[in-house]
This record gives structure tokens, sequence and C-alpha cells, in this order.
């Protein structure tokens, strides 16, 4: 059962250990057996899952430099995407997961139970956070996929960040209108280092556009 994740990951260039196909596994089955009860993603059958949801978690960890041990917040986690795959292939990152929704987090704390990781979950609003003490600055790269837009996101990492540290953006293969992101990054002390185009090995489109606080 786990060799299907493996032969996917496989196509990607991503080789998993024992210990992270069974976690892998075992958060497609619970994803799966909660979202009978609370509608969490709309894709749910388990090819899709590990192309869309996990492939695409993780493929972005491959593509640019995170320190080991960095300390990384995921706004908009939703069910945990990126993060929960991106702690599974490197536990040594200490993440924090926000999400707007209470549904999500009730269901993160159980889903980060089942795979014995550890992270700090908040209900709560990325704009409101980032005013308080111990969030402020604290962060070494922030991450977000599929939640709103570019300038808007770059308002509500930046002030997560320290200094010299990086929002990483998943984004789809549509670009952004360009004037309104030079806009945002006028008015923030970041500045974009990189913008990879790939593909996820069913063809789809992404790019990774990441950007550092100075
Ligand atoms: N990142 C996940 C993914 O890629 O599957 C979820 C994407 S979902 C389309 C967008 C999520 O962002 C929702 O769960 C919503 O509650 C959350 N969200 C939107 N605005 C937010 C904000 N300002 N602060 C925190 N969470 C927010």
């Amino acid at each position: 059962m786990l060799e299907d994740i493996k032969q996917r990951f496989a196509k990607a260039g991503i080789e998993l250990t024992e210990k992270q196909l069974l976690q892998m596994d075992t958060l497609i089955g619970f994803l799966q057996e909660y979202c009978k009860k609370v509608n969490l993603t709309a894709i749910r059958d388990r090819e899709g899952i590990i192309g869309k949801h996990l492939i695409d978690s993780v493929l972005p960890l491959t593509l640019t430099e995170v320190q080991s041990g960095a300390k990384c917040l995921d706004i908009g986690t939703g069910a945990g995407f990126p993060a929960v795959p991106m702690m599974i292939y490197r536990p040594d990152l200490r993440f924090t997961l926000l999400d707007a929704q209470q549904k999500r987090t009730v269901y993160l704390q159980q889903l980060l139970e089942r795979l014995e990781l550890k992270a700090e979950i908040i209900h709560g609003r990325a704009e409101e956070l980032c005013r308080k003490d111990g969030y402020k600055g604290g962060y070494d790269m922030v991450t977000a996929r599929a939640v709103g837009s570019l300038p808007l996101l770059l308002g509500y990492a930046c002030p997560f960040l320290r200094k010299g540290g990086r929002f990483a953006a998943l984004r789809g293969s549509a670009e952004e209108e360009q004037g309104e992101v030079q806009k945002a990054l006028g008015k923030l002390r970041m500045e974009k280092v990189q913008e990879t185009c790939y593909s996820l090995p069913k063809g789809d489109g992404r790019r990774l556009v990441v950007f550092e606080r100075s």
C-alpha cells in the first residue's frame, strides 16, 4: 500500500524513508476518514491527495534552501498544507500552523497526535497574530499555499519574519499582476530573491516565489 506513495514521490525525484512513507499513508487515511464528517478539502481520492497535496507540498523544499532547525509559520494552512508534509519530510523544521477556521485547527491537533509530530497550532488571523509578541519578527520562514493574492500575502508574511527571513509563496502557474506585487514590495522591507517554475509529475504548472526581508 505504501508502494504507490513511494513510486509517485520517486517520480518527482524525492526519496522517502519507511517512516516517512508510513506517516504520509497515515495522513491520507486520516484525512479521508475525517472528510466523511467535516469538509476540509475537495481533493479526497488517494491519488489526488498524493499528487496535489503531498508532493505539491514537499517539492518546494527541494527547490530552495531552508536552514536546519528553521522556525517556520504556515499561513492559512487549512488541512495542513504545505506544513504537515513538509514536517514529515523535514522533521528538523519547527512549524506554527495558523488558520482562521477552527474546524481546521481541531483537525490538525488530532492529525499531529496520530503522526506523533509536534507543532504549535493557532486558530486566528495572520493580520492579528503578527502584532503579538513572540510572533512578530520571530520566524526564519513563512509559507502559504492557495491563500489570497500575492500582494495581500506579502503584507501578512513580512511582519512575522526576522531580518533575513524568507517568505516562500507556493503559487499556480499563472503570473500575478507584477505592478501590484511591486507596489506591495515598495511598502515593505522585502525583495524577491527567487522565482522557480516547475511541474508536478502529472504536469500541473507551479511557481515557487521567494522573498527575503531586509
Ligand atoms: N493552505 C491550504 C492548502 O493549500 O490546501 C489551505 C488553502 S484554503 C483555500 C485557504 C485557507 O486560508 C482557509 O483554511 C482559510 O481559513 C485560511 N485563511 C484565509 N485568510 C486567512 C488569514 N488572514 N489568516 C489565517 N488564515 C486565513
